[in-house]
């Protein structure tokens, strides 16, 4: 029997977990944190459930969507989408709307009506985030809404910022092909003559959407894997073009494979690797529980300006109700940071800018309380795309291609701004490769290695 030890309990390290157990694979799981579902988790206090953010499914293929229904065997919900950004002190609905763009400032609108007819020109560098986005919206939207989200979101020009990160940000933000949303003049159209379109995402009915990875290890124990939570990864023994275990707090582990879906540079760092750093943002989530009922009809919204402190808040039971007590809220509001910068340190520090942003953004009435916050600390939530980072994934990736018995996948691993059906397809196609026993296979996100 093959012996197979995954670093990470997150999507990508559970589903191929519990794929290779059901093959026969002797599988151990290490986690670092005190439960599965690494960004996918999700946190239950006070009978509320809270999730990262937002995080629902949305998948068009059907080996996915299969995945899905055998794991939460038909244990979810159907949601319509409802969300809005926050400009000029109001609420817009994004996708915009027409009722959205009657709303915006009349020289806001006069000059979007202008660059529609000035984007787009031949021969335009499309390399950095801002290129490529004033080039397919034009200026106005892009100072108005794209420059300052992403300045406050990344905390980095998006000057600096490579293009991939609006062709991935924006696939993730929009999702439904059909919306046509490429460039102003599809934009423009789409929001004056809105299609009828049902887009609707899945979401378990109970549990959060960590609910998924707690089913998934619960089939993976019972098909002989094992995972060892509170357990992070201290060192990784490699010696000629193997690795010959890896040691943990929990002692030392050896396998014939070794797969690795946490920080990139975590790994190289452990492999005493001369890798250029690859950088990932954090995000503190600010748990609120509200004592009243709210009617917001957003289920989650951007907050782009410098006037509101977050940078998104989202209503936990608007996915679903069980994750709230009846007649109660809960909000997660987002703010990114830098692990180890002042925020991370102190996020406390933040709490009555919070609360005043709430209320002056309407989200919390003056009669609405607060019951309590619950603050958590989230490492790794997003690979940062700066200008070069292509190059320096590419010389990290040569280096670990040498290594014969690792496989590096999943968001985190593949330094890969995706979604979690991505983490699910890469992941099932992995064990595909293994039950077929392929030596090496070059993946579009990432590379894996099937060793011998
Ligand atoms: C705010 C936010 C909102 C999102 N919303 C959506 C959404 O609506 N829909 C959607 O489909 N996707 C969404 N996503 C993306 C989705 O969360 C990811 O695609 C998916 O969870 C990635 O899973 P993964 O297993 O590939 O990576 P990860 O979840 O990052 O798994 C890596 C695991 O490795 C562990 N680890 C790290 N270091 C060590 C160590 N040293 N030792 C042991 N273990 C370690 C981590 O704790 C983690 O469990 C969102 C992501 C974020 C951040």
């Amino acid at each position: 029997m093959r012996k197979v030890l995954i670093v990470g309990a997150g999507i990508t390290g559970l589903t191929l977990g519990y794929r290779l157990a059901k093959m026969g694979f002797k599988v151990k799981i290490v986690e670092k944190e005190k439960q599965v579902g690494g960004l996918a988790r999700s946190f239950q206090y006070d009978g509320f459930t809270f999730d990262i953010g937002p995080h629902r499914f949305y998948t068009e293929d059907s080996e996915v969507m299969d995945f899905l229904n055998e794991i939460l065997n038909g244990g979810f919900v159907s949601i319509p989408r409802s969300t809005a950004v926050w400009m000029f002190g109001k609420y817009y609905d994004w996708p915009f709307t027409p009722k959205g763009i009657f709303k915006l400032p009349l020289k806001v609108m006069l000059d979007v009506g202008r660059d529609i007819f000035r984007v787009h020109k031949k021969g335009v560098k499309k390399e950095s985030f801002e290129e490529y986005i004033i080039d397919m919206y034009g200026r106005t939207i892009y100072n108005t809404f794209f420059k300052p989200y992403t300045e406050k979101f990344l905390k980095i020009s998006p000057r600096e910022i490579h293009s991939d990160w609006a062709i991935m940000g924006i696939d993730r933000a929009i999702i439904d092909d059909d919306m046509n949303m490429k460039d102003l003049l599809q934009l423009s159209k789409n929001a004056f003559f809105p299609k009828a379109r049902n887009l609707t995402f899945l979401y378990p009915s109970i549990g959060g959407i960590g609910e998924f990875c707690e089913k998934l290890a619960k089939d993976i124990k019972n098909e002989g894997g094992e995972i060892l939570l509170n357990t992070p990864v201290e060192g990784i023994a490699y010696a000629g073009s193997e690795i010959s275990g890896i040691t943990t707090n929990k002692g030392s582990f050896t396998a014939d494979i070794y797969i690795w879906t946490a920080s990139l540079s975590a790994l190289c760092n452990f492999m005493a690797f001369q890798c250029p750093k690859l950088s990932y943002l954090s995000i503190i989530c600010y748990n609120l529980e509200i004592n009243d009922f709210l009617k917001t009809p957003y289920q989650w919204c951007y907050f782009g300006g410098k006037d509101v402190i977050f940078n998104r808040a989202s209503i936990s039971n608007l996915f679903s109700s069980s994750n709230a007590p009846s007649g109660e809220t809960g909000i997660c509001v987002e703010i990114t940071c830098r692990e180890g910068d002042v925020l991370w340190q102190n996020p406390q520090s933040m709490l009555a800018r919070i609360e005043e942003d709430l209320r002056k953004t309407g989200l919390l009435r003056k009669d609405n309380l607060i019951d309590k916050i619950y603050i958590e600390k989230i490492s790794d939530a997003y690979p940062i795309y700066e200008l070069d980072y292509r190059v320096k994934l590419n010389q990290v990736n040569s280096r670990l291609k040498q290594v014969k018995n690792l496989i590096v996948t999943g968001r985190t691993g593949g330094f890969w701004y995706n979604n979690m059906d991505h983490s699910i397809k890469s992941a099932l196609n992995i064990s595909h490769k293994l039950s077929n026993n392929l030596l090496t296979e070059n993946f579009q996100n990432g590379l894996f290695f099937v060793p011998k």
